[in-house]
């Protein structure tokens, strides 16, 4: 029996021949409140689409009706796994005296040492932040390469998986918030056309390239030209989009459709990991 709370929230009866199972709620409404509001942080880990699809399920076998279900993953396999990138640095050179500069030399220096005394880096991994802390001066005066590479790290620790990576359009340039404010420290010290070489090189390697919108989330012009500087490097014809610090708002999805894209996979929490949807399937906003 299916409860909300103490309370039975579903009824079977028969008249005649027919069975009828009643259920306590509008589905419907369910569903469209999660794929166009999102369901709250606090849910972030409840994958309600996933369970009202369990219901549905549940309610047709135990009902001996025949139907074909196609579940979101391939034949033979228990799931999908999709690998992705927000790409916010890229080079620790194009750092000087930032937030982000503050940043690693903190983390990679007191942080590290943090993190030794409580068991959660070793001795090895504190030798190689101090040493990289060291190196500093050398990689900014071009001595020694440049340790922020994000393409090849990853290619390195993902031993042949193909991920996806949104890389940012425009440097420097922060956007709009939700509120109409600029948060300055939004801006980033790349653009994809800046860095066209390892573009290229990464979607030799297989690598899906796609956006990490600025603004494309709330202006249609915007969104074409955040597409534009990545298509004039890569040239591809399928662009997807993730915005940059995930903003997004009630008439995001037809913008981003408006301005070329083929899929958005900003849908997510600032504050939480988790559903926002109440399922990780892609669908149709
Ligand atoms: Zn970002």
């Amino acid at each position: 029996m299916l409860r909300i709370g103490s309370k039975p929230a579903d009824c079977r009866f028969t008249r005649e021949k027919r069975v009828i199972w009643r259920i306590g709620y509008d589905l419907f409404d369910e569903v469209r409140y999660l794929l166009t509001r999102g369901q709250p942080p606090a849910e972030a880990l409840t994958p309600t689409l996933d369970l009202h699809i369990d219901i549905l399920r549940t309610v047709l076998i135990e009902s001996n009706v025949s139907f074909l279900e196609i579940p979101p993953r391939p034949a033979g396999h228990d799931f999908i796994c999709c690998l992705t990138h927000d790409v916010d640095f890229f080079g620790i050179r194009r750092h000087r005296f930032d937030r982000t500069m503050g940043g690693f030399l903190y983390r990679a220096s007191i942080g590290s040492l943090i993190d030794l005394l409580r068991s959660r880096r070793s001795p090895a991994d504190l030798l190689k932040n101090w040493l990289a802390c060291l190196s500093l001066p050398l990689v900014l005066a071009k001595v020694l390469p440049d340790f922020w590479r994000p393409f090849e790290d990853y290619a390195k620790v993902e031993s042949g998986d193909r991920s996806t990576f949104f890389l940012v359009p425009f440097r420097g340039k922060p956007g709009l918030a939700t509120d109409g404010s600029v948060h300055a420290w939004r801006a980033v010290p790349y653009g994809i056309a800046e860095i066209e070489g390892e573009v290229t090189q990464a979607a030799k390697r297989g690598s899906e390239l796609g956006v990490h919108g600025i603004d494309a989330w709330r202006d249609t012009g915007a969104g074409r030209e955040e597409k534009r500087q990545l298509i004039g490097v890569t040239n591809q014809t399928t662009v997807g989009i993730r915005m940059h610090w995930l903003y997004f708002d009630a008439d995001s999805p037809k913008r981003l459709e408006e301005a070329g894209f083929d899929y958005d996979s900003t849908w997510g929490y600032n504050e939480a990991v988790g559903y926002k949807a109440g399922t990780l399937q892609a669908f149709r906003p």
